[in-house]
């Protein structure tokens, strides 16, 4: 049944993306900084990478974007490699309930965030990558960190999306300052943002995304390139994560239509994991009530019921 599947890969995500034409422009596009605001929300581009390393593609695969809050799953890795399990004394690893950038939910937990996937959880993993680097630095290991996940040494920052995150980033520099006051932050507010907004601002395709993903749907090691990148325990409790706190408060909402773990930006993208099978991006700027990418999950939603990829069964 696998064989006949990979066969059909390419026939059912060109089906998806046929079907969903007719409503590409869809959702409300992100409009908090110009740069997201500007993006045509009619893009569409899904890829599946499969651990056996074919790669399946359709629409705009190869158009880069802002990957923003994709990139959370990265700084998590980094932030496991460099402080193991001692990190969850920082940051929680329960679902939020609460939307991305809420406040409220730090005032009742001391200043701890709920988990590494809402901003104040991702902006405390920024806070504890730091440590013995410049924000410089670290932006660099960043970068490259991501650049041997995908095996892509083009992928990097739009620096015109970090500045203008900097510029109006109004939210996060007070959930940054509100975690300071509690004493959880280790550095400066300004490096630590510095560093938030420029992971935040990487832009990447469709196809480097899903294979920047793969390392987690094969337990840990990249089989395109045999990069060990974590070992499987941790693959499976990064997926976890995702699966419970990847979307934000329609994390539910994701897991009982999807069943996939995944993790969404707010420019469009979404990166999810079909575990032993096939790493996969979509990408649709047009957004959900939850800041979802609306035609992104629809997309997934259909790919997980026509492979029968869903954790919970086919
Ligand atoms: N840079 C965005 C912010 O901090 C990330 C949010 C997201 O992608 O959901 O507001």
């Amino acid at each position: 049944r696998d064989l006949e599947q990979q066969k059909g890969l390419q026939s059912i995500i060109d089906d998806i993306y046929r079907e969903l034409t007719p409503r590409l422009g869809e959702g409300r596009v992100a409009d908090y900084i110009p740069q997201l605001a500007r993006v045509d929300a009619r893009h569409f581009g899904m890829a599946v990478v499969t651990t056996g390393g074919e790669l399946y593609r359709a629409g705009d695969a190869e158009v880069p974007f802002s990957i923003q809050s994709i990139s959370k799953v990265f700084t998590l890795t980094l932030a496991l490699g460099k402080h193991g399990e001692n990190i969850w004394s920082r940051v929680g690893r329960e679902p939020s309930g609460s939307a991305f950038n809420s406040i409220v939910q730090l005032e009742h937990e001391g200043g701890k965030p709920r988990n590494p996937f809402i901003n104040a959880g991702a902006i405390r993993i920024s806070d504890l990558i730091l440590a013995g680097h410049t924000p410089k630095e670290l932006i660099g290991e960043i970068v490259r960190f991501v650049r041997y996940l995908a095996d892509d040494e083009n992928i990097v920052i739009d620096h015109e999306v970090a500045r203008s995150e900097a510029a109006t980033g109004y939210r996060n520099i007070a959930l940054a300052n509100f975690m300071r006051s509690f004493g959880c932050l280790d550095h400066p507010v300004e490096h630590v943002l510095g560093v938030y907004f420029h992971h935040c601002a990487l832009a990447m395709t469709c196809s480097q995304l899903a294979r920047s993903g793969l390392f987690l749907a094969a337990g840990g090691t990249n089989p395109l390139t045999g990069h060990s990148v974590v070992s499987r325990q941790r693959a499976r409790r990064i997926n976890a994560l995702m699966l419970t706190c990847g979307h934000y408060d329609g994390s539910g909402d994701f897991a009982y239509r999807v069943g996939l773990p995944g993790k969404s930006g707010v420019g469009g993208g979404i990166m999810a994991v079909a575990p032993g099978k096939a790493s996969i991006a979509v990408w649709s700027p047009g957004l959900n009530d939850y800041g979802n990418s609306l035609l992104g999950s629809l997309a997934l939603e259909m790919l997980a019921a026509r492979t029968g990829w869903s954790v919970f069964g086919p």
